[in-house]
């Protein structure tokens, strides 16, 4: 649903006050999935509205107009809105009343010029005034709504929440977001790999985050049902898990090491040369099958740096295998500005690497999700 808010008053043009009401407006639409695309402030002259009033009614589905409701000569909001769409005055019997009752209650005389607030645009929804005296209204019109609404904000405000907004609900919009969870690619890559996607984005939005070493990406989409904006969602997903898919995990709430833990179905054990043990303690908080036998942190006892990568990495996957008798046997070990990540499964070493460059303690906390993303990529396959 496309949504202009008009304010009108010189006042504001002047400099005298400021639009809150544009802005108490935007928020309350956008609250329930509208897209206020753009506000326009005009002053007191009937030709400039009238011209804002046809523009803003031919590019959206609805248009909302504050002030120039009241008693006044320079009050010409519903005059003009009435000349664009053609139709007449007429006088609201309900208002009437309100607005004599009101006098009497003040024990006023009722000026003429005040029955004029009682003037509705012909075939409107009359919106009660339950703070002040002149009724706003909404017209629809060949499948378009233009709401008129009192200038004062107290006024304004609940005549709006109360007694438009349950008419801007019927066709009312389904926020769906979905959060895709990914680990070991930086977020320029991300943004560089999905940058025409992010630059064409409409329904669903795409908006990439950073995380704690992972990037996520936040797609939103909305529609008339959660079924609709999943099916929004789903070919923008695909798209992107067809370009760095080898970095995701799962989506929403998941976390990696869980991801991780889900997907492992042989039992297996960690030779640690790199993390001081984090590798271990976070799958450890996901091992309620017990698949996750133990660790052993590397030392020079076990493997001098003499030989191999590979070598060093086959000897210490087979320690852990052999030690804690599982079916696989995994070795983290640093060389030369690289993370090596050795999986030992049915007598076959399967060596993967990563540049890690970082001080000693952020290469720490780093690399469990790069191995992390790596060793899930290695058990789905
Ligand atoms: P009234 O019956 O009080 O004349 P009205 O509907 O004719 O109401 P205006 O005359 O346009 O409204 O404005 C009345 C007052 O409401 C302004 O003097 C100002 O204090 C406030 N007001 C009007 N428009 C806005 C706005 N866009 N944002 C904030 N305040 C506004
Ligand atoms: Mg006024």
């Amino acid at each position: 649903m496309k949504v202009s808010i008009i304010a009108v008053g010189s006042e504001l043009l002047l400099g005298q006050i400021a639009n809150t009401n544009g802005q108490y407006l935007s928020k309350l639409l956008n609250g329930i999935g509208h897209s206020v695309l753009e506000h326009a402030v005009v002053g007191d002259n009937p030709e400039r509205l009238e011209r804002v009033v046809t523009n803003a009614l031919n590019n959206n589905d609805t248009v909302i107009l504050t002030g120039g409701l009241g008693p006044t000569k320079d009050d010409l909001t519903k005059h003009t809105v009435a000349n664009v769409l053609g139709r007449s005055l007429v006088t609201d019997e309900q208002a009437l009343t309100y607005i004599e009752d009101y006098f009497k209650q003040q024990n006023q005389v009722m000026t003429p010029n005040n029955k004029q607030q009682a003037l509705v645009i012909e075939g409107s929804k009359v919106l009660e005034n339950k703070v002040g005296m002149a009724p706003g209204m909404l017209v629809e019109t060949n499948g378009k709504r233009i709401a008129l609404l009192p200038g004062p904000p107290k006024e304004m405000q609940p005549m709006a929440k109360n007694e438009l907004l349950p008419h801007l609900l019927d066709g009312e919009q389904v926020i769906f977001s979905e959060l895709l969870r990914f680990a070991g690619i930086g977020e320029s890559r991300v943004e560089t790999e999905l940058m025409d996607l992010i630059d064409n984005q409409t329904n669903p939005t795409i908006a990439p985050l950073a995380g704690t070493h992972e990037v996520n990406i936040r797609l939103t989409a909305n529609g008339q049902t959660t079924k609709e904006c999943q099916n929004l969602i789903a070919p923008i997903k695909q798209e992107i898990l067809s370009r760095i898919g080898d970095y995701y995990y799962g989506s929403d709430d998941i976390k990696l090491e869980q991801a991780v833990m889900k997907e492992v179905s042989r039992s297996f054990a960690i030779y640690d040369g790199v993390t001081d043990g984090k590798l271990y303690s976070r799958l450890q908080d996901y091992n309620d099958a017990h698949k996750l036998k133990g660790m052993l942190p590397h030392s020079n006892k076990f493997i001098t740096d003499s030989d191999s990568i590979d070598n060093r990495l086959a000897i210490g996957a087979t320690i852990v295998k052999d030690l804690f008798e599982t079916d696989m046997g995994i070795a983290l070990l640093y060389d030369d500005n690289k993370v090596y990540l050795g999986i030992l499964l049915k007598d076959k070493l399967h060596v993967q690497s990563f540049n890690m460059t970082q001080s000693r303690n952020l290469i720490k906390s780093r690399t469990p999700n790069y191995a992390l993303i790596r060793l899930l990529n290695f058990i789905k396959h």
